[in-house]
């Protein structure tokens, strides 16, 4: 079943697709007053009124709901359809943290409660649960505190390459550098640009690992760090990791573990155990709030013992008496990175997640997603190109490079999969792969899902082989159809003219 056929789309495409303007008739109301009887009223003084009217379009109550409830049905989600976009997919994203984030005693404070007296009372649940969250976070990869502020994965990088400048300051040593890989994700070097640092980059090699002889080289004690997305962005974890921290500690350089997929090892390895200095999570990945929809986020940071002076304020703190409250006296602080706590509300879900799943769940987290994505990778790999061809983590990445000889691109076979109620994985990412195609399936997903995914995959390489050209021409049956994605992008037209 194609649950973007037209007639799972109520109203068609043609009126459905209208903009609301162009609904407008001259006079019609979607509500209606009666006339006021509150006596004394004035009329608003004449140099507040508008001197012409409002271009607003005029509907009725019904064509307002129509227009709405079908635009929220172009909706690509979770809730419909299979997500497998690699790298930054949304993972489990269960309904029971959300009705936690709503209780209303969360949802109504207000940020400038007191901590303490009075009204005070009514924070320190919240405040309980930012304690527990840096510890229970901390627990789970083994760094020695948390700061819960950062708003996203890349501002946490940030925040992480601050407190990395902020340290080298403190010992006195002005570092240059900061390492970062080729298959590491894009923000690693913009994150590292932005705080100031030059960026040298280490090649992949044949294996999918950093070449490590090129790492060696440029290694020195102007290098300040070194970030490591783990996996990599080819969905690979690098076994001798060990040796890459031991070389960096050796000149002085910290290191930085871009945890945002920490579905992949959780419970398995602690980015602590292994000589990490630095890690950021994406709680809007990996712990129950869904990433994609443009945020909100959290990517709290957690450092090693070194490191934690630094951590921005406020601190949570539970004092002797058992109550929470925030700490803002730590001179050698980086300063204020977010206003307030961060994004309570997403780090409630994954308090509330952690809690949910225990140990062993967190556990069985990491061993089926990576279980379901090497189910993929083996069930794939006879049809498409596997550029490294060993067993990955969360995500597998495969190459179009077979298809595109036959003019059906990585590109294309987006298109198609969208034709058929499929999210595409992430295309042309990473870097290093040419026509990539990165499917992360995630752990919520039944071998059912998975296998109807990988029969249209199949199906797809076929049709590739014999009947290109119905690849290339989708979409056919989306409302919208092949862009000139150039022109688009160049030249988009947004607004709309009467
Ligand atoms: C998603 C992701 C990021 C960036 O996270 P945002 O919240 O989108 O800023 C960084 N690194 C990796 C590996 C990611 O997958």
């Amino acid at each position: 079943m194609n649950p973007f056929d037209g007639s799972s789309r109520a109203t068609g495409k043609s009126r459905g697709m209208k903009l609301i303007f162009e609904k407008h008739r001259d006079g019609r109301r979607g509500f209606s007053y009666g006339l006021s009887d509150v006596s004394g009223t004035k009329p608003l003084a004449g140099k507040y009124c508008r001197a012409t009217e409002a271009r607003l379009p005029c509907l009725s109550e019904l064509d307002v709901v129509r227009h709405y409830t079908n635009l929220s049905r172009l909706n690509f989600s979770v809730d419909t359809n299979f997500y497998p976009l690699g790298s930054c997919t949304m993972k489990y994203n269960p309904k029971f943290t959300e009705r936690i984030a709503a209780f209303e005693g969360f949802l109504q404070l207000h940020p400038l409660l007191p901590q303490l007296s009075g009204g005070g009372m009514l924070a320190q649940g919240s405040l309980e649960v930012l304690y527990e969250s840096e510890k229970l976070l901390a627990e789970i990869t083994g760094m020695s505190a948390f700061t819960l502020q950062p708003l996203a994965g890349a501002h946490g990088e940030l925040t992480g390459v601050m407190l990395i400048a902020a340290y080298h300051k403190d010992q006195g040593l002005r570092r240059k550098y900061i390492i970062v890989p080729d298959s590491s994700h894009g923000t690693n070097p913009s994150s590292a640009a932005i705080a100031g640092y030059k960026v040298k980059v280490i090649p992949t090699g044949a294996d999918g690992y950093m070449d490590l002889e090129q790492y060696k080289k440029q290694l020195n004690n102007e290098v300040a760090a070194v970030m490591l997305t783990c996996p990599n962005t080819l969905g690979i974890f690098n076994p001798k990791i060990k040796e890459i921290t031991d070389l960096a500690h050796n000149v002085g350089a910290l290191m930085y573990y871009d945890g945002a997929n920490l579905n992949a090892i959780m419970g398995k390895c602690r980015p602590g155990d292994i000589g990490f200095d630095v890690v950021h999570l994406n709680l809007h990945k990996t712990f129950a709030t869904p990433h994609g929809g443009g945020g909100p986020g959290a990517g709290p940071v957690g450092v090693s013992k070194k490191l934690v002076e630094f951590l921005p304020i406020s601190r949570i703190i539970r004092r002797a008496d058992a109550t929470f409250a925030l700490d803002y006296n730590h001179p050698k602080s980086i300063g204020y990175i977010a206003p307030f706590y961060g994004n309570f509300g997403v780090i409630l879900k994954a308090y509330a997640y952690i809690l949910a799943l225990g140990k062993e769940g967190l556990i069985k987290v990491a061993e089926i997603a990576v279980l379901n994505a090497n189910y993929c990778q083996a069930r794939l790999k006879e049809y498409y190109d596997l550029p490294f061809d060993k067993t990955c983590m969360h995500e597998c990445v495969f190459s179009a490079s077979r298809q595109a000889k036959n003019g059906v691109h990585a590109l294309d076979i987006a298109k198609y999969l969208i034709d058929q109620g499929y999210h595409p994985p992430t295309i042309y990412f990473p870097l290093i792969v040419k026509e990539a195609l990165m499917i992360e399936p995630t752990e919520t997903e039944s071998k059912e899902s998975l296998d109807d995914f990988i029969d249209t995959m199949i199906k797809i390489a076929e049709l590739a082989k014999n009947n290109p050209s119905v690849v290339t021409q989708a979409p056919l049956n989306m409302p919208i159809k092949r862009l000139d994605e150039v022109r688009a992008a160049r030249q988009p037209d947004l607004r709309w003219k009467p």
